[in-house]
């Protein structure tokens, strides 16, 4: 099948793709790597009248780290947060979870703006946006909105972005030295959406989570942080401790049913990361053992 008949802009300034936006609304959508807007347009999933294709916009890419605070623009490319040594330094968690994203044919296309605007609730970056406490930048015909990224993603391809909004950065606070984190996802191969992942952070001290953030994906409607965190943080990690904090977990999560998986299958196999994840922050094989039975 082939998309339905669109008119297309190419938008030569931010302030141009804001004009077409304000004066189209709804009837148009911001093309960037075209990797999820032209699958879902040739499956006439959505028929936009008109595409903006902000791909020119050099003022969009890149990224920055100031005063603790990285910035990457929207229209950065997955290849290029995987090239960045700015990303790998500062936040490691991210450089992890791009890996993961598609295959590299997509990801020299697919920028991070792509990503978070179509808000998969399988994909990886969103759920990284959660754990790393991110605020993602709006750019509408009223100004600029800040918006948590706890706040972002409201449901299966749905956000707080507004119709006449580009969103044109991402802003995360400078991983802590002290901090490490655990990135794992099950996909039937590598490259797929997952089944369910989680990404996540910590800081550790002295055996015990000092702080820790959980970001699962594909565990439900939109990415999830776990409060079933706060079990684990300031405590000696037992066995009961985990299996409290599976409890507090299976709370949190509405997993879906599509071909990949049962809601069962999908509740059991966040617990499995979890468990790994802790064994693997703190170093103790042992918290594996029955742990997920
Ligand atoms: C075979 C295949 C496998 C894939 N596997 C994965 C995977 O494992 N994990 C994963 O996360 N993704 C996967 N993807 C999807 C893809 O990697 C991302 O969704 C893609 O990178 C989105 O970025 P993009 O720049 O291509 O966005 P586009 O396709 O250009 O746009 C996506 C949506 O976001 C909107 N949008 C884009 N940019 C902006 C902006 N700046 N402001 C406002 N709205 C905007 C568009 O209007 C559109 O609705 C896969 C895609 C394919 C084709």
């Amino acid at each position: 099948m082939k998309a339905s008949a669109f008119a297309y802009a190419r938008a030569t300034s931010v302030a141009n793709a804001l004009e077409l936006l304000t004066a189209h609304g709804e009837k148009a959508k911001v093309l960037s790597g075209g990797q999820s807007l032209l699958p879902a347009m040739n499956l006439r999933l959505i028929s936009p009248e008109l595409i903006i294709d902000i791909g020119e916009l050099a003022e969009l890419r890149g990224v920055v780290v100031k005063e603790g605070v990285l910035t990457i623009g929207a229209l950065t490319r997955h290849a290029d947060l995987l090239k960045s040594p700015e990303i790998a330094a500062h936040a490691p968690l991210l450089a992890d979870a791009v890996a993961h994203v598609a295959h590299p044919a997509i990801r020299n296309r697919g920028t991070i703006g792509g990503s978070l605007a179509h808000a998969d609730p399988a994909s990886e970056l969103p759920a990284c946006m959660l754990t790393l406490e991110a605020i993602l930048i709006a750019r509408g015909p009223s100004g600029e909105r800040r918006i948590p990224a706890a706040e972002f993603f409201t449901g299966i391809y749905q956000t707080a972005l507004r119709a006449q909004e580009l969103l044109v950065a991402v802003e995360l606070p400078v991983s802590p030295g002290s901090s490490t984190h655990f990135f794992h996802e099950f996909a039937r191969r590598h490259g797929d959406y997952a089944i369910v992942g989680l990404a996540a952070q910590a800081v550790v001290k002295d055996g015990r989570f000092a702080d820790l953030r959980l970001g699962f994906f594909a565990v439900g409607d939109r990415p999830l942080l776990a409060g079933a965190a706060s079990k684990l943080v300031d405590v000696a990690i037992t066995s009961g401790i985990l299996s409290e904090a599976f409890s507090a977990l299976d709370e949190e999560l509405d997993p879906l049913e599509d071909q990949q998986a049962t809601p069962a299958m999908r509740r059991h196999l966040a617990k499995v990361l979890l468990a790994r994840c802790i064994s693997a922050l703190l170093g103790r094989p042992d918290l594996l053992a029955g742990a997920t039975a």
